[in-house]
Formats: structure tokens, sequence, C-alpha cells
């Protein structure tokens, strides 16, 4: 899919913190993106590159009904549930709306023949594994999700690409690490309602909103004993998106890219990479571990490079915390601009 006149592409989810900022990265590149959401999590603040059509992916019809309307040629597949410890207490919930909505986005992409698909899977389908500590992960590694967000993200592919087989739908698949930071404009960036995500819980913290953070556990085995993680700065991880929809594919093709740096960083890191950018320390307490944490992912980012030609950037953690404090300045869709809170 490359050439000067780039068709309309389909974001469902659109809306929400990834989807936005794809959103922008299509804008750019000169894609119609048109955003498909429910607007359940996300914000129609958000949706600045292209129209909104409100729907629910559950809703074939409506799904239907916007390919005809746009004349959409691909899909980008964002919209679900996303909190971890959530799925644990509803799993119902997870299965009806990230692997039912699935089923009724490719039964509507099949009957109206659109043939191309990205979608948002997760890091989360690895789950710890006999992996050691200090291993990066290839996307060959053993698939044991830790929880029913992840065995729903892990249904998700095995249902895309079944349908790639079937019907000759070209499908990626990109397994995200850790999403983090904000677009450099200030405009769009991370805003989940309740936050549970490390990097803005220890800018809070850091900013004064009167919850200091708790780190889950210090005895992991790691360097510094807090879990590791691979973040990624939220442009990039668009890029990657843009990236995956241009590929040259076979139809029937379906592959599985991690998008990561490939290197890890410890909680412990973070929260001192956000004291030195804020020119103070994040007050903190160490808790016991949260449920379900590996003590380490981090994605070995090799075919990313290979295959779509993708390389991280601007994720530097110094990047990563720089945009996402340029974001905590901003009215941030309205829901709460904790520097001026703090003011
Ligand atoms: N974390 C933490 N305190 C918090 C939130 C997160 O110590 O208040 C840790 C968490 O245990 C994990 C890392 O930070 O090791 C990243 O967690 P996050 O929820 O941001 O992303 P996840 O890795 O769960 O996708």
């Amino acid at each position: 899919m490359t050439g000067t006149d780039k068709p309309a592409v389909l974001v469902t989810g659109g809306a929400g913190y990834i989807g936005a900022h794809t959103a922008k990265a299509l804008g750019e590149r000169g894609y119609r993106p048109v955003v498909f959401d429910n607007l359940s999590s996300g914000y129609e603040a958000a949706v600045r590159w292209g129209d909104l059509v409100r729907g629910d992916i559950r809703d074939g019809e409506a799904l239907k009904a916007a390919f005809a309307a746009h004349d959409i040629q691909a899909v980008i597949h964002f919209a679900g549930l996303i909190e971890v410890g959530r799925s644990t207490q509803r799993p119902d919930l997870f299965w009806d709306i990230n692997v039912s909505g699935t089923r009724s986005l490719l039964t509507a992409m099949q009957e109206s023949g659109v043939g191309r698909l990205v979608f948002s899977s997760s890091a989360a389908v690895y789950g710890q594994g006999g992996r050691g500590a200090l291993e990066t992960i290839p996307e060959e590694a053993a698939k044991a999700p830790s929880s029913p967000y992840g065995a729903t993200k892990l249904a998700g592919e095995w249902m895309i690409e079944a349908q790639c087989r079937a019907y000759g739908l070209t499908g990626v698949a990109l397994r995200y690490f850790n999403a983090a930071g904000a677009d450099p404009s200030g405009l769009i960036g991370e805003a989940h309602d309740p936050e549970t995500h490390l990097l803005p819980l220890a800018m809070a913290a850091g900013l004064g909103d009167g919850k200091p953070l708790t780190i889950f556990g210090d005895d992991f085995d790691t360097p510094d004993g807090t879990c590791l993680r691979d973040y990624i700065h939220v442009s990039d991880l668009a890029a990657a998106h843009v990236a995956a929809l241009e590929v040259e594919l076979p139809a029937g093709a379906f592959e599985a890219v991690n998008i990561g740096t490939g290197t890890g960083a410890s909680v412990r890191e973070v929260v001192e990479a956000v004291g030195h950018a804020l020119g103070r320390p994040v007050p903190h307490s160490t808790g016991a571990r949260r449920d379900g944490d590996p003590p380490s992912l981090v994605a070995n980012p090799a075919r990313a490079k290979d295959l779509l030609g993708w390389e991280p950037i601007c994720s530097t953690l110094e990047e990563i915390v720089r945009d996402a404090l340029r974001w905590e300045g901003q009215p941030r869709y309205g829901v709460g601009n904790r520097a001026a809170r703090q003011s």
C-alpha cells in the first residue's frame, strides 16, 4: 500500500491512547484515517486527524456501514479492553469485547471485501514462561499469557491468522511492549481512568498530587530487584503501525511482530528518570508484588527491523519522560492537568 494516492483506513479504538497517535501518523503520511470508537474509554478530543464514527466493535452492521460510507481499504484494530487486573475479575467481559469484537470485525471485513488488517496485540501473550530474567523475547517464544487480557490478545491473533489463511486477508499483529510518552505537540497523550501505569503514576507522585508511588516488589531476580520492562515511545509505536500497513505481503499472509526497543528499564530506573526530569525525587515506597507481574518483559525487536524496516527513533527513557511530562502540563482532554492542579 504505497504510492501517492493513499486510501482511507478505519482505526478502531482511534480515540484511545495508541489509536490517536496512530491516526495522527496516518494523517501525516497522507492517509485518510477514520476513527471507529464507542468512546467508552477514549476521548472525542483525541480525534483530530479524520472523521469519528461512533460505534461498538461488536456491531457488524455499523462496521459495514462505516466501510461503505468512507471507502475503507484497510483496518488498524485497537478497540478493546486493556486493564490486566480487571481482566482477572471480569474475564467474560474481556472475551466478549476483545474476542467477539475481533470476530465481528473479521466477518464485517470479509463481507465487505476489506483485505488488510493491522492488529494491536501485546507482549502479554508471552507471560514469563521458562525464560531467564534477562533474556529478550523473540516472536517464537512460548505463549503463556498470565492474564485473561493476554489470552484474549492471543486468541485474537489466532482468529486473524485463520481468517488470513481461509479468506486471503493479509494481517500483521504487533505485540507491543510498554507504550509510554506522548506526542511532542502536547495535543494527545495518555489519559486512562483509572490510571494504573507506572510512568503516569510516577509523574503524578513527583508533581505532588498526594499519592506517593508504590513500587510493586523489589525482590525479583533482576539487577536491582524491581521489574524490567521495555518502554517504547508511543510515537515510535504509531510509526510501526504505518510500517505494518505498508509492508508488502501476499494475500493470505499473517505475521506477528514484536514492537519494543530491546533494552529493559527497571521500575527504579523509571522513577529516577522522572525525578531527574522534575529536578526533585519522586516520593515512593516499596510494597508487595502485583499479581501476575512477570519479572522481565523485554523484546527481541529483530523481526520488526527485518520485516517492517522499523526501528525506534525517540524511545530513550529521557525522551519518553520529557514528552510525557509535557503532556501532563496540558489540559489532557479536560480530565485533569496535574501541573496546574499543583500550583
Ligand atoms: N508498577 C509499580 N507501581 C505502580 C504501577 C506499576 O511498581 O504503581 C510496576 C509494575 O509492577 C511493572 C511496571 O511498573 O513492573 C510496569 O507496569 P505498568 O502497569 O506500567 O505496565 P505493564 O508492564 O503491567 O504493562
